[in-house]
């Protein structure tokens, strides 16, 4: 981890928030590649589970909601972890993650623990002039309850009757007590959040089952290492008393396993939990049984930066290879998959001062700039390269002398490093196959 957040910082992916002020624990910025990244990421996610669906429609809800609606989701009783502090070194720990609950983990003292108390994870502000009670409001720590809310407004403006689901990607915030591992436990993340509403039918289950599926071949589609992928199927007793089944995607981190992504059959707690706040109904017609019915609700819930920090991860290796004289060089190389990875092109002029060269580099990246995500540079390959694997970019196109002559340049492929040479009639349509 120390290795990729170093990465992170020197290539421009991961940045610690407000860092020139010293940083704020649990937020971060992401660079101008990170930026990149992320956003593919969001695509990725919102391509297959919304633009590919005929049966999800899309969703963008406030952050700051009334607060009302937390008291029905039961955030505002129930969304908390219990912490304990050392006596002795004052740090404070999440008690469910302390593996010795006898011993202090940072200080080794014994038995420094304080009781075990309940913390709200839910970060505060105010609304309007008044900085009362009355004004109190929280910033979301999840972004479902905007859907859940809106319900009956998108199933009448869009036209729909379950089986359908709504989608969102949006920032949610939690005032996480240990927050760490990069970007893996933050206070301010984006999840992406998909909630299908189906009719009890007695299909539901099978619908569950083919969300969890369609979510396993999305993450094989991006290459993630099958190896350290699971799903993992909770227990009855692991799961709240109102769902009907649930399985964490977890991905092993070097730290362990870690969860990306919950995906749950939430039964009808949620739609019922408003109508029975705020009165108002929130139910549909169900055209076989000509009845006014509430949906169950299967929901994904994923988080952006987790799944940006997992294809990192993923990603990362440091390889050695042999060249023919024998003489070992060692690379860092990011794996990234080609959707995901921030440029996808890289086009560069062998020579810096070789006027010819530049301007026919920067006009072969300019071309491809529409197609592709390009960039452009000069000047010693060898740096070129070993730069562009570290940031994970799947082709470099380098222009050199005999391209003046033959029309041609050389293609080289991040993974094998191969090399090959192509007509710049043949250029597009290779780059086209192969991202
Ligand atoms: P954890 O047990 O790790 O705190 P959770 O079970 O509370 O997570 P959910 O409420 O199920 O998480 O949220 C759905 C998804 O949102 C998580 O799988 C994760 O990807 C993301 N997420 C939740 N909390 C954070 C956080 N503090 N930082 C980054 N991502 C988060």
């Amino acid at each position: 981890m120390e290795e990729i957040t170093a990465l992170a910082k020197r290539r421009g992916f991961i940045f610690q928030s407000s860092e020139i002020y010293g940083g704020l624990g649990g937020f971060w910025d992401y660079g101008p590649l990170g930026a990149v990244m992320k956003r593919n990421v969001k695509n990725a996610w919102w391509r297959d589970t919304v633009e590919l669906r005929d049966d999800v429609v899309a969703f963008d809800s406030s952050i700051i909601m009334h607060p009302a609606t937390w008291e029905a989701s039961g955030h505002v009783a129930a969304f908390h972890d219990v912490m304990v502090d050392c006596r002795v070194c004052k740090h404070r720990f999440r008690y469910d993650h302390l593996k010795d609950r006898a011993r202090c983990p940072d200080c080794g003292s014994a038995n420094a623990f304080t009781e075990p108390r309940n913390f709200s994870l839910m970060l505060r502000t105010s609304v309007g002039p008044m900085e009362d009670t009355s004004a109190l409001a929280y910033l979301r720590p999840e972004t479902a309850q905007g859907i859940f809310v809106n319900f009956k407004n998108v199933y009448q403006s869009s036209r729909k009757r379950p089986p359908f689901g709504i989608a969102q990607i949006g920032k949610a915030f939690r005032n996480e007590i240990t927050p760490g591992n990069l970007t893996y436990r933050v206070r301010e993340f984006e999840q992406a959040e998909l909630e299908y509403f189906v009719p009890d039918d007695g299909k539901d289950m099978e619908v569950f089952r083919e969300w969890v599926e369609r979510r396993k071949a999305w993450y094989a589609s991006y290459g993630v290492h099958q190896d350290r992928l699971r799903f993992y199927e909770l227990k009855p007793e692991e799961r709240p008393h109102y769902a009907r089944a649930g399985v964490d995607v977890e991905y092993l981190f070097p730290w362990g396993w870690g969860e990306l992504e919950s995906i749950a059959h939430r039964g009808t707690y949620d739609l019922e939990a408003h109508m029975r706040l705020s009165g108002k109904d929130l139910r549909f017609f169900d055209e076989t049984s000509k009845k006014h019915e509430t949906p169950l609700l299967i929901e994904s819930s994923a988080g952006i930066d987790r799944t940006m920090l997992t294809f990192l991860v993923d990603a990362y290796e440091r390889e050695t290879s042999v060249d023919p004289n024998g003489k070992a060089t060692e690379r860092t190389v990011l794996r990234l998959h080609p959707c995901i990875a921030p440029v996808q092109v890289a086009v560069f002029s062998l020579a810096r001062n070789k006027p010819e060269l530049v301007e026919r580099a920067r006009s072969i990246e300019r071309d491809l700039r529409s197609h592709f995500r390009t960039q452009y540079d000069e000047g010693n390959i060898g740096q070129l390269y070993r730069r562009q694997d570290e940031i994970g970019t799947p082709f470099c196109v380098t222009v050199d002398y005999e391209t003046l002559d033959d029309a041609s340049v050389t293609v080289r492929e991040r993974d094998a490093m191969r090399q090959e040479r192509i007509g710049f009639e043949k250029l597009h349509e290779y780059l086209e196959e192969r991202t």
